[in-house]
Order: C-alpha cells, then structure tokens, then sequence
C-alpha cells in the first residue's frame, strides 16, 4: 500500500534554527514514560486503519481517514498549551468511528459541550435521566442489522401513544450511540439522557420499557430483556457513579462519549469484548486471529458508515445556551494560547510521516506533557516558545 502524498512545491519562508535530529521514538526511552501513551496508540491504531482499508477496498472507494495526518500546507505545526495538542497545515478526516485521533479530538469536544448543556440544566430546574437502549445479537447478527434496528426501534418507539406522557416532559435529548464488538458479534447500543422538565415516575419508567421491546421486535429482532434492554437512572453526578467509575472520572458527560477509553476484557479462553478500536490494538489480546480482527474492522467501518454518533435534539443547545461547534473545530487551539509550536516544513513532515510516524506520534505525547524541547529532539523541526514571536505563522490553524 502506497501513502505516499503527492509532492507539492514548498511556499514556506526558510526558517532560521533548523535542527533536524535523527533520533527517533525508540532511542528516547527515558521520556516515552512520561509522555501520553494514548496518543501513541491512537497513532498506531489510525496507521494500521488506514493499511486495513485501503488493502480492503478499491482506491475509489477510499475514505477520508485514509488521508488522515497528510499535510495539506507548505508548514505543518503541532501545537500545544497546557495539557492540550493540536496540528496545523494536516488532513483531518473527522471519523469518530473510524479514526482514534478524531475520534478523541471530537469526543472530547462533545464531551464538554454535554458537561456545559447537564450544568445549565441543573440551573433550570430540569431534570436529567441517563438511559440506556440495547437490542439483543448474537454472533450471526450483522452490525448492518443490529444497528439499523436500533436506530428504527428508537425512531418508532417514540411515536407510541403509551409514552405520550413521558415524551411530553422532555424538553430535549442527547443521543450517544455506540459499538461494542465481543464473541458475541456487535453490540450496538445507545445511551441518552433525557431531561424532564419534572421527574419520571415508576410507570413511565415501566412504559418505556414495555415500548422498546415493542419497538425492537417489530424490527425483526429478538425481544430483549425487560431489565437490561433498557436502564434508566437519574443522572444526579452521585445516581450515576456506578456508570462513570468504569471510566474513573466523575462526570456526566464521559459514559455518553468517550467509548474510545474503554478497555477490552477476555473472560475463559473464549468469551471476550472490547471496542472496535481494540481490535486494532496488538496489545490488546483477543482470544481471535489477525484475520478475524481485520474482518472485524471491516464490518464495523461498514455498519458505521453516515451513522451520526452524537446528537442533540433539535433546539436543546439554544434551551441550555450551548453553542454549535462543527466537529472539525473541535480540539483546535487558537493562535493566542499556544505556548509552543514545533513546525516543519511540508516535505519534511510528509518524509517523517511516511518513514518514522511514531517519531510525531511521540513528539505530540511530549507536547501534552509540556516537553516541548523533548518532542524536538525525537522528530525535529523548528521549536517556538511564546517568548518568541509567532506572528509569521503561515499555517491555518486547526
Ligand atoms: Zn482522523
């Protein structure tokens, strides 16, 4: 597989400083512990997706994350300030099922825009509910199926009568869907929190239940369990615990988006489940072979194709005063914070890219970290501090 990037001529000033090392990830151990080591999996995981995709599919039918982490620019920047990165002059391909990168950039986002929209409910006097919705599968169930048949049962479900009352104290919703992948096939399931302009009680809770089932076999699925095909409980930061101890941060918004910190569990020799993205993990074990695992990919990248996988309904950030955000600006630091810039220019970046990826997977670690001058020294380029001037960027920022 080629990805290589067309050459383009380089426009950029000649920049003064240059100090390009060969050092690469490897032969700086001493600081790889320090540094974030999600980045550095995500940069794996993005690689080996892009490999799996494009020796799966025909060039023509390539999807942007392919191109994920091209330069686009005569200057590529990385970015950062204060725990947070960013790239200038790249390709972003925005995939939150698909790219880890991506993914992360956006769920972070979103995850703060539910966090800001759960506050200001509080100071309405809503209430917030935080409900789960799965179908049943097996083995056998497509990811197309399971999928399509829980977007359609949530889509009729709420046209039922029965939830009449319920559905006439939400004021709004914020849908999450997510794909979990395990010996057991796809496992696609959609958390919500619904806020109530008052509080639900037992019946409407049991309604709900009685209409999902409903809803669910009428999409040709098997019915599901009345106490796990949906759970409902209130989410007061203490109700929910249980939900955000799996991911050891107690916040509201975390379970709703960041399915991308979840880990993998193998039980016995044959039971096991985890998220896609594990699957393109090596250090992840899984009870499956390589060639399984890639299939895998495949049919996740396929069933999750167009799905939106957060969403709000219609008028609730104008109700909760949140702003609207399109995905590819989230994540990106403005000019004014940046406290430092390690920036290359674009055939030096596209050589590092395409020979020692790593080597800029490890120097964004540093940069989350504050390591700036560390990040240097693994993947070269030219280090700006904020005592220096900036002004003469020449990358748009991202
Ligand atoms: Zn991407």
């Amino acid at each position: 597989m080629n990805l290589a990037l067309t050459s383009g001529a380089s426009e950029a000033a000649p920049l003064v400083n240059r100090k390009v090392t060969t050092q690469t990830q490897s032969d700086d151990q001493s600081n790889s512990k320090e540094a974030d080591p999600r980045i550095i999996r995500r940069w794996k995981i993005r690689r080996l997706s892009q490999r799996v995709l494009c020796g799966a599919l025909p060039e023509t039918e390539w999807p942007r994350i392919v191109r994920c982490g091209w330069s686009m620019n005569a200057l590529v920047a990385l970015l950062g300030s204060k725990g947070k990165t960013s790239w200038s002059g790249i390709e972003h391909c925005n995939s939150i099922w698909c790219c880890p990168l991506c993914s992360a950039r956006i769920r972070e986002g979103r995850r703060s825009e539910i966090q800001e929209g759960f506050e200001a409910s509080k100071n309405l006097g809503w209430k917030a509910y935080f409900v789960t919705f799965t179908v049943p599968h097996s083995i056998s169930t497509s990811l197309g199926s399971s999928l399509g048949g829980l977007r359609e049962a949530y889509k009729k479900m709420r046209r039922y009568s029965s939830l009449k009352s319920f559905f006439s104290k939400v004021e709004g919703v914020i849908t999450s869907t997510e794909i979990q992948v395990g010996s057991s096939g796809f496992h696609p399931h959609r958390h919500c929190i619904f806020f109530t302009s008052s509080e639900i009680g037992e019946e409407e809770v049991s309604s709900l239940k009685s209409a999902w089932a409903k809803a669910v076999v009428k999409e040709g699925l098997a019915k599901p369990n009345e106490s796990v095909g949906v759970v409902v409980k209130e989410a007061t930061t203490a109700g929910i615990s249980n939900y955000l101890s799996k991911v050891q941060e107690n916040k509201v918004s975390l379970e709703m988006t960041r399915s991308d910190l979840k880990q993998g569990r193998v039980n016995g020799k044959t039971e096991w489940h985890c998220s896609p993205f594990d699957l393109l993990d090596s250090e992840v074990e899984l009870p499956i072979s390589v060639e399984q695992r890639y299939k895998l990919w495949l049919e996740y990248y396929e069933g999750s194709k167009g799905v939106s996988a957060i969403r709000w309904s219609r008028g609730l950030k104008k109700k909760l005063g949140v702003g609207e955000v399109a995905d590819e600006e989230l994540g990106a630091l403005s000019p004014n914070e940046v406290e430092a810039e390690l920036r290359w220019l674009k055939e030096e970046y596209r050589q590092l890219f395409k020979k020692q990826p790593f080597a800029l997977a490890q120097a964004q670690a540093l940069f989350k970290v504050g390591k700036y001058e560390e990040a240097q020294k693994v993947a070269g380029g030219e280090l700006l501090l904020n005592n220096e001037p900036l002004a003469k960027r020449n990358a748009t920022t991202d």
